[in-house]
């Protein structure tokens, strides 16, 4: 039996927008569960359906086996952290960490044990006697999740925490989550756009769009096996490149060059002649230069980029255009026209009507 299961579960709001439809997923004890997607995909609704902030229109929730659709949020035993960290600005870092525990009526040396312990894992022991205004965003954000991590819930659930926060801070605090999640092993619901925070900090992600759950995996599942041309668009900096076309003889064009994708759709290939495809390759997937068992094409360099440990390159050929990711030593010019190569096994091949992986 899992922890939390999410059973066929419905939004639709009182003005009849339907926000999320069947949405299925079963998250063990313990796990790091991220919720991805553009603005407006139905993150925060599902997020605050579990919260019991919101009421949910279809389906069922349970918590450990047992329905939990009519518990209020208190009942359900969740911590919420939103992006405004909310604190009380004429208390203490103590008191505002101490200030759900004060509220129960918890022996007051309780109380200061359990701050002081939730403190030493945020890393704010030295500031327990500041108010908020005299700390940094990344700070204050410590304290709201101290708040949230020092009643000991089940299920933490973290709307867009770092979304306050300038992008140097964001990566810290990042990894301070990752942190205390290891520390206190608690089973996490944390909802971003961003897909560099759901691959780092996630066992396993759930991406949206529309209000439909696209694919649910772990981050090396959702880069690797992308159900669709949406995750493999959406998860990966930068995105897949994509070449769509109509199969004419077993291949579409990429400019003038004939990709073959006879080869790949293997005894599917019958079936797509005539039809549109969609041919896809990370941009860290090509090699400059001619390889065998890979396919080979040719295009003119319009853009190049130097990052440091890698470079972007941004080519057309024709009226396509894609990214290559390459090594920082080896920029071409401007202009020049390259050939490159794309190993048969980074090929991924989607159809076009369904925009579902070709497997
Ligand atoms: P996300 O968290 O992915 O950005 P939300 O869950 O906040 O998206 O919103 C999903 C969709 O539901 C959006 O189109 C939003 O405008 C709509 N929505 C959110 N709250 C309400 C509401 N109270 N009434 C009607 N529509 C809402």
């Amino acid at each position: 039996m899992s922890y939390l299961t999410l059973k066929n579960i419905n939004k639709i709001y009182p003005n009849g927008y339907h926000a999320v439809h069947n949405f299925n997923l079963s998250i063990e004890k313990g796990e790091f569960i991220v919720f991805v997607g553009p603005s407006g995909c139905g993150k925060s609704t599902t997020l605050r359906m579990i919260a019991g902030l919101e009421d949910i229109s279809n389906g069922e929730f349970l918590m450990n086996g047992k329905r939990a659709n009519e518990l209020g949020p208190r009942e359900r035993e969740v911590a919420m952290v939103f992006q405004s960290y909310a604190l009380y600005p004429q208390m203490t870092v103590f008191d505002n960490i101490a200030f759900g525990l004060t509220l129960q009526g918890v022996d007051e040396e309780v109380i200061e044990e359990k701050v002081k312990n939730t403190a030493r894992i945020l890393g704010l022991t030295d500031y327990l006697d500041r108010l908020p205004r005299a700390l940094s965003g990344g700070q204050r954000q410590r304290v709201a999740i101290g708040r949230a991590i020092i009643r000991k819930v089940g299920v933490f659930l973290m709307d867009e925490p770092l979304s306050n926060l300038d992008a140097k801070q964001r990566v810290t605090m990042r990894s301070e989550i990752a942190q205390i999640h290891r520390e206190t092993g608690a089973t996490t619901i944390y909802v971003t756009h961003d897909q560099t925070e759901a691959m780092t900090l996630a066992d396993r992600i759930v991406v949206m769009k529309d209000g439909y759950v696209q694919q649910i995996g772990t981050p090396y599942e959702l880069y690797y096996q992308p159900a669709n041309v949406f995750v493999a668009g959406f998860i990966g900096e930068p995105p897949m490149n994509f070449v769509r076309g109509t199969v004419k003889g077993g291949g579409i064009s990429f400019g003038k060059n004939a990709i073959d994708v006879a080869k790949k759709l293997g005894g599917k290939a019958k079936q797509y002649e005539g039809r549109e495809i969609v041919f896809g390759f990370r941009p860290e997937a090509v090699v400059l230069g001619k390889q065998d068992k890979a396919c080979q094409l040719e295009a003119v360099v319009e853009l190049t980029e130097m990052l440091g440990d890698n470079a972007n390159v941004y080519i057309t050929a024709g009226e396509d255009k894609a990214i290559l990711k390459v090594d920082p030593h080896d920029i071409p010019a401007l202009d020049s026209t390259i050939a490159f190569s794309i190993p048969d096994s980074d090929v991924y091949l989607f159809d076009g009507e369904s925009e579902t992986v070709i497997r």
